[in-house]
């Protein structure tokens, strides 16, 4: 498709975005899979909703620190406000946490975006479908050269991610890109629209190898509101993709909410408690957290995280890693790199490097289209993994070994 026509294709879903009638966000579209067996959703949703984090008191985070293990109501008192007085505490517990299940390795990789087409209106996103901004698409040849260049590094993990367009970034297209990845990379990870579970298996057979899907905020009355258009908008669809993916053959999954966009402390319960009854219902899944906070986008410098500052972006990754220890997590180019080099050594087990969220500029081009927002750590990878070792830390490249 030549760009006069890629430019006539964003125009006419932009159309039909202003002049449909919002759709009911609870109801499945056409071609959509219903996992009717899964009470997943309702679990969790039913969970938030009981969950009143002013009950919770300082002896109840106090007495949960002293347990070897974290029950859900442990979990519940350290993502409460009466923990901020005792983060430190929680800090020294998820430490040692860390340290027993993942020792001083800290795993690297960074993001390739393909494609920025997005069918979607998320207020607060830079790709949305009325947002003005320069959109592109990588060819086949464009990917390889972003993979070479991003080789060339010395990463070993790369995670593909397109805006959420089905037409300009099909699931063949995607499935293209992820073979290409396994020539150059021992991990390959996607974060794309969601997708039915024989989608995901056949991306599996492509060579992916984990699936990342932010819910954004569990509260659905407040999703609504945010997704104003495209098949994002249908809350249970996007709350399953992790468990189709696994249908799908996926080895690990991966969880986020957008810590800003809704009541914090709900959404990181919610998102807690789906990683974990997921991971009981899967128990081989390799089951991770990201922990985004919102960011300024183009046209819009004016996005921020309201009431999630640093400290209670920290408070969140510890109360993941001590309710879920053997969890995976990782920590965004959303924040500075000061904060990145610490929560590395308490509770996040992975960092990206060298990171663009626009489309090319690995290589030697310029990068082709702009950017989703904007990053706060724009260090090469070099520069992360001397940080890591001036931490006492050990940077891993991988860890897999394939037979
Ligand atoms: S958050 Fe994802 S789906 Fe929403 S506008 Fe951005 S790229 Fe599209």
């Amino acid at each position: 498709m030549d760009s006069n026509n890629i430019d006539k294709h964003s125009s006419d879903i932009q159309e039909d975005n202003i002049k449909s009638p919002r759709t009911n966000h609870m109801e499945y579209m056409e071609g959509m899979e219903i996992l009717h067996e899964s009470t997943v959703m309702d679990e969790v949703i039913g969970a938030m909703n009981e969950y009143d984090y002013n009950t919770f008191t300082g002896r109840d985070v106090a007495n949960a620190l002293k347990k070897d293990t974290c029950s859900i109501e442990d979990f519940k008192a350290f993502l409460s406000p009466a923990a901020i007085p005792l983060l430190e505490q929680m800090a020294a517990k998820a430490r040692e946490e860390r340290r027993k299940h993942f020792g001083n390795n800290v795993y690297l990789f960074t993001p390739l975006y393909i494609a920025n087409y997005c069918e979607n209106y998320c207020v607060y996103c830079g790709f949305n479908c009325h947002n003005k901004i320069r959109r592109a698409r990588l060819d086949i040849d464009g990917i390889e050269q972003e993979m070479k260049a991003i080789s060339a590094t010395g990463l070993e993990e790369i995670l593909i991610l397109t805006g959420e367009s089905r037409k300009m970034s099909d699931v063949t297209y995607i499935g293209e890109a992820c073979k290409m990845a396994r020539k150059y990379f021992k991990m390959v990870g996607i974060e794309v629209y969601p997708m039915n579970s024989d989608e995901y298996a056949y991306l599996h057979e492509c060579g992916v190898d984990y699936v990342t899907v932010f819910q954004e905020t569990y509260n659905s009355d407040v999703y609504e509101t945010l997704h104003l258009a495209g098949h994002k908008r249908v809350f249970p669809y996007r709350f399953n993709a992790q468990e189709r993916a696994l249908k799908g053959g996926m080895r690990g999954v991966a969880f986020a909410a957008l810590l800003g966009l809704s009541d914090f402390r709900k959404d990181a319960f919610a998102t807690g408690m789906h990683a974990y009854l997921l991971q009981r219902k899967y128990p081989h899944a390799e089951i991770s957290f990201s922990c985004p906070r919102l960011r300024p986008i183009i046209n819009n410098d004016k996005i921020n995280p309201k009431d999630v500052h640093e400290r209670e972006l920290l408070q969140v990754m510890l109360a993941y890693r001590l309710f879920m220890p053997y969890a995976g997590m990782t920590i965004s180019t959303r924040e500075r790199s000061d904060f990145r080099n610490h929560v590395i050594d308490l509770a996040a087990t992975k960092i990206s490097a060298g990171v663009s969220t626009g489309i090319g500029g690995h290589g030697n081009k310029e990068e082709q289209g702009d950017d989703q927002f904007e990053i706060a750590d724009d260090r090469n990878v070099d520069e992360v993994v001397a940080a890591i070792r001036e931490g006492g830390l050990c940077p891993v490249m991988n860890e897999y070994v394939f037979v």
